[in-house]
């Protein structure tokens, strides 16, 4: 591993926040904009409320947030904290690859690079599958172009890589995962009687195994299950209070009808994010838990 200079480092994981931020605002514009059938080139970035268009200065991922303490300047509407908090996530995650991969070695190569589309592209169909509950193909789709054109430009182009070893150790990445994935999902759902977990999550896995190879990949199940099941017991919890909260304030205005009845047991996990959370973690640390998982032996 190259020796990288301190002061090499902070400049690249900053203007790696700064770009990521960029993106993640534009990634969550694009997701709105899927929810309300707008296009995302054409249009002008507007107040979800009054409708105004934004200016330059309304328009600084985070710190236009920040400054308008989360409200609309012209009509003084609360904007959601969503905005801020995705541009926050993508600018953290462009940093830590980008400073992962100066520390293996690889300073912004184009293997950096096609990463970092990966985490966009993650990143948006994350928001497609919290507010919609489905992953679009066009995400998985694009997704694998990168790697195919990663492969392509870093083998045969620029002789960075030996191309022919790296596509079949993706595609037995790939396969590897997603096909058992699929074969206990279709038992689960057999022995359940409802879907265990939907398609886009399988395709999910496939990409991973396509750009990280199937040892990374268990490590990445692992995370992906243990941050799904988290959130899905603290969604959980807060629907339950929720519900508690709604019930007690039935019972206090003398409420003796049937209230309705709260079921959870059934509300279906949203795992996309999950997975993507686990491909971004594995991006940063993937590979020194391989060697230490090839070192055990
Ligand atoms: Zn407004």
């Amino acid at each position: 591993m190259p020796y990288v200079l301190p002061q090499f480092l902070v400049p690249a994981a900053l203007l790696a926040f700064v770009l990521g931020a960029c993106v993640g605002s534009f990634v969550n514009c694009a997701a709105l904009r899927r929810e309300t059938g707008e296009s995302v080139l054409t249009g002008r970035s507007h107040c979800p409320h009054c409708g105004q268009t934004l200016g330059a200065l309304e328009l600084i991922p985070l710190l236009s947030w920040l400054l308008q303490g989360g409200k609309c300047t012209h009509c003084g509407a609360g904007l959601s904290a969503r905005y801020p908090l995705v541009e926050l996530v993508a600018g953290i995650s462009f940093a830590a690859i980008v400073v992962a991969d100066v520390l293996w070695g690889e300073a912004f190569s184009l293997h950096t690079l096609h990463w970092l589309i990966l985490a966009a592209i993650l990143l948006y169909a994350s928001l497609v599958d919290i507010d919609s509950r489905t992953i679009p193909d066009a995400c998985i789709l694009a997704a694998i172009a990168v790697r195919v054109a990663y492969i392509v430009l870093a083998g045969p182009v620029l002789g960075q890589i030996d191309a022919s070893a790296v596509a079949l150790e993706s595609l037995i990445g790939a396969f590897a995962i997603a096909l058992p994935l699929l074969a206990v999902v279709l038992i689960a759902d057999r022995v359940l009687g409802r879907d265990s977990m939907g398609g886009g999550d399988i395709k999910l896995f496939f990409v991973a195994g396509l750009y990280f190879g199937w040892r990374a990949c268990l490590f990445l199940i692992m995370i992906a299950c243990f941050i799904g099941i988290i959130s899905a017991l603290v969604k959980q919890q807060r629907e339950l209070k929720a519900h508690e909260e709604r019930a007690s304030i039935l019972e206090e205005v003398g409420f003796t009808g049937e209230a309705e009845e709260l079921n959870l047991r059934h509300a279906p996990i949203v795992f996309g994010p999950a997975i993507a959370a686990a491909c971004i973690i594995t991006m940063v640390v993937g590979r020194q838990l391989v060697m230490w998982y090839a070192g055990l032996f």
